[in-house]
């Protein structure tokens, strides 16, 4: 077995907040009843290792050991209390009726696999939970030398059994999947009246494996339960497919689109996105020509009504920067950098964008002071080399002492500026001295001479803090990238945030920003699985700075091609989009059958009905600069709350690849560098 228990316990608590906790699970026996039972001990030994993920896992017979938020939120639906005696049919490892054992005086727990019910007979006498009685045989049909129960949890799902009905004490409450067949059931809640009665809610969609009795026989038969062991959710509730009345909904409030980018009527959403102070356009994939060109267009039309004063990307500073110079006629100083030369070079070195910088660059030559013309900045942070090279360049400039200072202390990065997650990894494990404070001194004498260097040129200011500002945060973020992903995420976002405050502080009290990003950057985080597992990210910093003077924009599509690579740092290549996944917001798009469409979320726009039935989590697709359509489910696919995520939704059905642009080298391009900031 790997790890101790200390490990697990450490894991046992994260996984209590990170996937109960922060899902809305309140119920604090719940909550110490899943901190106290070790799911480790109820699977095999091979994937113990997995046993804290956010997933069913498999067990012996093709079953599988419930996701732990799926028996969380049963158990709370079930509001057990300590002197219950509560029935589980469908006991698989045994984990979920632990669990209950904790809260409940007796537990009653039927299976109708002999090797699992020995397996979790096992367990349970190992672990010394006395209260838990197991059977072997069909659950549909009850426990009734033990009836009445106060609480019955079924862990398959099929129709619901006449004898569970009947062996459910008066005030009792019964939780099952009903319905036939994976991904179709709703996890229902009954009720027993006094009188006998049942009363039912409906807590949403879920996943069950079947289940198989004389009763509630299940068409799809066990081998064809498609359970999917180890995909993530598979059991999820609260998650749909899609069902009619939301798409009825939908259909209702799309304001529809033929889905020519170029044609499309955009005044009702730009009166919706306009007058805020972050208007946040996300993609879902960094190869969609659809995307780039619609927020294109939207961000032109919204820059024409002057209600955008500059526009800030996920792309490095100092790349973006050359292409400001450029968009604002600014001769350019420092060394010379062409822009967006290493991979993936296409997310902005793309047709699509050149287009839209073109058109920035005519609309700026109107204006006179270049002060007031509309800029184009990078909020990223992976531009270590060019980045220290732009601030000596900056201070050999403007104060030369300063720059043999910093050329020193810089020094401390140079020999890994080609390789920093070397430095990243030396540096954590202690193997060598960190920069950090060397590389902090020079930020905070550029600061400390704000003044003093402002005076001079504002805008050169500006460049090198947040170029020295990106070494600093660059060095914090390689090292890190070794203390897990959460932490990179969160630093790398919290950059983006900075800098642009930095932006908007630089442009004046009323200034206004459109943010061009993917949408897990843009949406906010904590209405989606990356918020459960920890991470925060620009949008929900954003939303959190600027309330409601932040507008975040989502978009999604569900076939067609994208520009991608199979891995870092290959060739980006022309891939097949995969049609979208079933219990998708982009298969219920799809299943709308319109070509394109926006869709507001905000209250004042949408139906409280429509975001309701949205508001259900399911999944959603995204495609970054790599794209593996083999592993599509686990690679690309997370969970989401849309209304809560965004404020508005842009679905294209069908979309194109981005068309990249030709590197600097081709000769083509070599006589006309006034046409082309992308280098010669
Ligand atoms: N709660 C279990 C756990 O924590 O491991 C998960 C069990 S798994 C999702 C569902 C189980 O229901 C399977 O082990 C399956 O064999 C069992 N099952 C299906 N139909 C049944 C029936 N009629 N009677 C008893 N068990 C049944």
């Amino acid at each position: 077995m790997r790890g101790g228990p200390e490990l697990h316990e450490r894991q046992r608590s994260e996984m209590v907040e990170q996937q109960i906790a922060a899902r809305g699970v309140r119920d604090d026996r719940v909550l110490e009843a899943m901190r106290t039972v070790p799911r480790e001990r109820f699977v095999g030994e091979e994937v113990q290792e997995f046993a804290y993920e956010d997933s069913a896992l498999p067990i012996e017979a093709r079953q599988t050991i419930s996701q732990p938020y799926v028996v969380a939120v049963m158990v709370e639906a079930l509001q057990v209390e300590p002197g219950d005696r509560v029935l589980e049919v469908g006991a698989g490892s045994g984990y979920a009726a632990a669990v209950l054992s904790r809260i409940a005086d007796e537990v009653f727990a039927i299976e109708r696999h002999r090797i699992l019910v020995e397996a979790a007979r096992r367990s349970l006498e190992s672990l010394g939970y006395g209260n838990v009685r197991l059977r072997h045989g069909d659950g549909t049909l009850g426990w009734e030398e033990e009836a009445p129960f106060d609480a019955i949890l079924v862990s398959a799902g099929g129709a619901v059994p006449e004898a569970l009905k009947e062996q459910l004490a008066p005030g009792g409450r019964m939780i099952i999947p009903v319905g036939e067949g994976m991904g179709s059931q709703d996890l229902i809640l009954f009720q027993k009246e006094e009188d006998q009665s049942l009363t039912e809610q409906n807590l949403g969609a879920v996943r069950f494996v079947p289940l198989i009795g004389t009763v509630a026989d299940n068409p799809g038969g066990e081998a064809a339960s498609g359970d999917n062991p180890g995909h993530r959710s598979s059991q999820f509730p609260f998650r749909a497919s899609s069902a009619p009345s939301a798409l009825d909904r939908l259909r209702r409030q799309a304001e529809s689109f033929a889905g020519d980018v170029k044609e499309v009527e955009l005044s009702p959403a730009l009166d919706r996105m306009a007058g805020h102070t972050a208007l946040l356009l996300g993609e879902a994939s960094h190869g969609t020509s659809e995307f780039y060109r619609i927020r294109a267009r939207i961000t032109r039309e919204l820059i024409q009504r002057g209600e955008i004063d500059f526009v800030a990307v996920e792309a490095d500073w100092p790349d973006a920067a050359v292409l400001d110079r450029w968009v604002r006629g600014v001769e350019r100083e420092g060394p010379s950098l062409a822009p967006f030369q290493r991979f993936p070079r296409w997310m902005w070195a793309n047709q699509e964008t050149l287009e839209f910088l073109r058109w920035l660059r005519g609309f700026n030559e109107e204006i006179q002071d270049p002060e007031e013309r509309v800029g184009f900045f990078g909020l990223d942070l992976y531009s270590l080399h060019s980045s220290i090279e732009e601030v000596l360049a900056y201070l050999d400039d403007v104060d030369p002492d300063t720059a043999s200072l910093a050329r020193d202390r810089f020094g401390c990065l140079t020999p890994w500026e080609k390789d920093p997650q070397t430095y990243g990894r030396l540096a954590s494990m202690g193997r060598m001295e960190a920069c950090e404070e060397k590389v902090l001194e020079i930020l905070q004498q550029l600061l400390e001479k704000r003044l003093e260097y402002e005076r001079a040129d504002g805008l050169k200011y500006l460049d090198a803090v947040e170029n020295a500002r990106l070494v600093a945060n660059a060095e914090r973020y390689y090292r890190a990238i070794y203390q897990g992903p959460k932490v990179s995420w969160n630093l790398r976002d919290q950059h983006m945030f900075d800098t642009l405050l930095a932006l908007l502080g630089h442009h004046g009290p009323d200034a206004s920003a459109a943010v061009w990003a993917h949408n897990s950057h843009l949406g906010d985080a904590s209405a989606t699985e990356l918020g459960a597992g920890g991470k925060h990210n620009l949008g929900q910093l954003c939303r959190q700075q600027f309330g409601r003077g932040c507008y975040s924009v989502g978009m999604g599509t569900h076939t067609g091609t994208v520009l991608a690579a199979h891995d870092w740092g290959d060739p980006g290549e022309i891939m097949e989009v995969r049609p979208s996944l079933e219990g998708s917001y982009e298969r219920l798009c799809h299943e709308s059958e319109e070509p394109a469409f926006f869709l507001p979320l905000r209250e004042e726009h949408s139906s409280a009905d429509l975001r309701r039935e949205l508001a259900v989590e399911r999944l959603q697709r995204a495609i970054g600069v790599i794209y593996r359509p083999s592993t599509e489910r686990t690679s690309h696919y997370f969970h989401a709350a849309l209304p809560r995520q965004f404020d508005e939704w842009i679905f294209l059905d069908r979309t194109q690849a981005v068309e990249p642009l030709l590197d600097a080298s081709d000769a083509e391009l070599k006589g006309i560098p006034d046409m082309y900031p992308f280098g010669v």
